[in-house]
């Protein structure tokens, strides 16, 4: 899978993609991540890749030239399934969204800056809207970043136990079940019997019963299907 970054601040995404399970993802060539700096995009002498509010008023907006320029030019390289921009005003990211997402072959992420980027980009070239959280950061790296890291762990072979994403989180609307490693009995503090007893059917039953509990417990809402 390939996915796109088209960012203001390209050194703000080297890191988050530099570790870990993304890093060996990359190495094994099961995903392609780019960073794509927009002002290489800016026809400007100065670069320029915002300017004033048409109206009047606080902040500046990012133009839609260079963004046009940009998308065009990937565009012409081969097909985008989904042109996503990251915003406080976009659908809720969610587990069922990120597995979506993985299933895709080349997607672009558009980090916004500044009020945000001019309507006609939205409008006429963004095909999907994302937000992170009810809450307003500075630009969108840190959510083209968590969106990146939602879709690549789902990736076949992206970690090594191909099983392990699926029984995470979220997936079939329910919390995951607590995990415990050595030692089994820390100053008193134990580990619940079955885990150590290694009746695998029965650790199972136990999981999925304590994956229900905690989801009850904590989000009710995942259990009645409102999330
Ligand atoms: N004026 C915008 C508003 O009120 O909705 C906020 C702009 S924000 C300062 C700059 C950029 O950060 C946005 O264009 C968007 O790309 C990104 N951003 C901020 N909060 C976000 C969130 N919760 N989810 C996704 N992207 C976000």
């Amino acid at each position: 899978m390939r996915i796109d970054i088209i960012t203001l601040l390209p050194e703000l995404l080297r890191s988050p993609f530099d570790e870990s399970i993304i890093k060996r993802a990359r190495a094994k060539g099961i995903a392609e991540i780019n960073i794509i700096n927009l002002r290489d995009f800016s026809t400007d002498k100065h670069k320029s890749v915002d300017d004033y509010p048409f109206g009047g008023g606080p902040g500046m907006v990012m133009m839609i030239e260079p963004v046009y320029n940009c998308i065009t030019h990937l565009s012409s390289q081969r097909h985008y399934d989904e042109v996503i921009y990251t915003s406080p005003d976009g659908i809720s990211f969610n587990q069922h969204i990120a597995n979506d997402l993985s299933m895709k072959k080349n997607i672009i992420i558009l980090a916004g800056h500044y009020k945000g980027i001019d309507q006609r980009i939205r409008d006429h070239l963004v095909t999907m809207e994302i937000s992170i959280g009810d809450y307003v950061l500075s630009g969108g790296e840190l959510p083209a970043a968590v969106i990146t890291d939602a879709i690549v762990r789902l990736l076949p072979g992206a970690i090594s136990d191909s099983g392990s994403a699926l029984s995470d989180s979220f997936q079939d609307n329910l919390l995951a079940p607590p995990v415990y490693t050595r030692p089994a009995d820390f100053r008193g503090w134990k580990v619940p019997d079955i885990l150590i007893g290694g009746n695998t059917p029965e650790i199972e039953k136990w999981r999925f019963e304590q994956s229900v509990r905690n989801t009850e417990k904590k989000r009710p809402d995942l259990l009645l299907g409102k999330s």
